[in-house]
């Protein structure tokens, strides 16, 4: 057979909306798709080749679709480690990617092993850890985000203290002593800014344009693209996203949540996969970070990541279905991830705003939903 079409198949470990948009993009792409779920009505199936039904750490399973793939990748970064180490031989994105981002403290370690810099933390991993910490807060009184090392998102596992009361309660309610936590100073940061990049085996690396984020409980709200800041900013924000790749050796893709205050550039988080905030480039870019990840961890070039038109990506979510209305959406890109059930917060897809200027795109955006 032609070398070049030697990767016929695509493991998907994870078969969310990250999984669905990537199986679409492949299939469109010939490859075929094989997703691992527990979930028989989870986003992917209904676009994969084939679903196969199983708890992610089922150990049968993997090997199955180690088997049967070619070339595996997963959508989100809290499948076991187990499971990335057993498909290793076919995972280009790796299990050390998964290790670091799984665990909030590893990761911070990692970003600053790097020379980047994070929000100013502690770690609470032991009791003892846990009674520093309370010493310190009640010194130095500052609004505090404590978050589960890890397993959370979306806000998710994290507590907001204002003072000592709310450290209190947390102490008494919410600690588990099994589990660790950061606690990280809040940020007074002037905008949330994230980078998506994509790197294969050969090294060639690419960053789409930089998207500026808000945020709503903690949930992502809108991205808005190109974030308005200024040329030097998305420079250092750009370098600092080449600087991840190379230095975790990358080959996938990873997305990178920033905080800038001024000129200063701190990393919130990384997540070692396509990202909510880099959706504008399904409609808004020559290539997809969708398809860009298919052909980082194919190995094949990279596309073109030119952004061909400003747009604001909105997040729909479980409360705004009743009032989402398709003669509204107009023209605009509808994405809807095929979920069944609409609960609060919870993601159900999203919509591409796109005009001539970004400022129109704003305008529209507020009309929509
Ligand atoms: P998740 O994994 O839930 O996305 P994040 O750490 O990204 O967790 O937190 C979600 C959001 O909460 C961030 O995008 C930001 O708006 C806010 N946030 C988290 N940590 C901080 C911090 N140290 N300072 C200021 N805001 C924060
Ligand atoms: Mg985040």
């Amino acid at each position: 057979m032609n070398q070049n079409f030697a990767i016929q198949t695509i493991g998907i470990l994870g078969g969310g909306q990250l999984g669905r948009m990537m199986a679409l993009a492949a299939r469109a792409m010939g490859f075929q798709i094989i997703v691992l779920d527990p979930e028989e009505n989870c986003p992917c199936a209904e676009v994969a080749d084939r679903l196969l039904k199983s708890p992610y750490n089922d150990e049968v399973a993997c090997l199955e679709l180690l088997q049967a793939c070619d070339v595996i990748t997963y959508e989100f970064e809290n499948v076991p480690l187990s499971s990335a180490r057993i498909l290793e031989s076919k995972l280009p994105q790796s299990s050390r990617l998964l290790e670091i981002t799984q665990d909030r403290i590893i990761e911070k370690e990692a970003i600053r092993s790097l020379g980047l810099e994070t929000a100013d933390y502690h770690t609470i991993r032991t009791k003892e850890e846990l009674d520093v910490f309370s010493n310190f807060f009640a010194q130095n009184p500052h609004k505090t985000f404590l978050k589960t090392a890890r397993g959370g998102y979306d806000g998710k596992g994290q507590f907001v203290l204002s003072g000592p009361e709310d450290l209190s309660i947390f102490s008494q309610q919410h600690y588990n002593p099994d589990r660790a936590y950061v606690a990280e100073k809040a940020f007074d940061f002037d905008m949330e800014l994230s980078a998506i990049v994509c790197r294969s085996a050969r090294g060639e690396s690419k960053v789409f344009s930089i998207a500026e984020n808000i945020h709503r409980n903690q949930i992502l709200f809108q991205s808005i693209v190109p974030a308005r800041i200024p040329e030097s900013t998305r420079k250092k924000a750009e370098e600092i996203a080449l600087q991840l790749a190379d230095g975790l050796n990358l080959q996938g893709t990873l997305a990178i949540e920033l905080f800038l205050k001024g000129e200063e550039i701190r990393v919130n988080e990384l997540a070692p996969r396509p990202h909510n905030s880099g959706h504008f480039s399904l409609d808004a870019c020559l290539t997809s970070q969708f398809e860009q990840h298919i052909r980082a961890i194919c190995n094949l070039p990279l596309g073109d990541v030119s952004l061909v038109s400003p747009c604001v990506m909105l997040n729909v979510l479980g409360e705004d279905m009743e009032k989402l209305d398709r003669e509204k959406i107009g023209k605009h890109k509808l994405h809807l991830y095929g979920k069944k059930e609409a609960r609060q917060g919870r993601k159900m897809g999203h919509i591409n705003v796109l005009e001539k200027e970004l400022n129109q795109c704003l305008e529209s955006a507020k009309t929509i939903l």
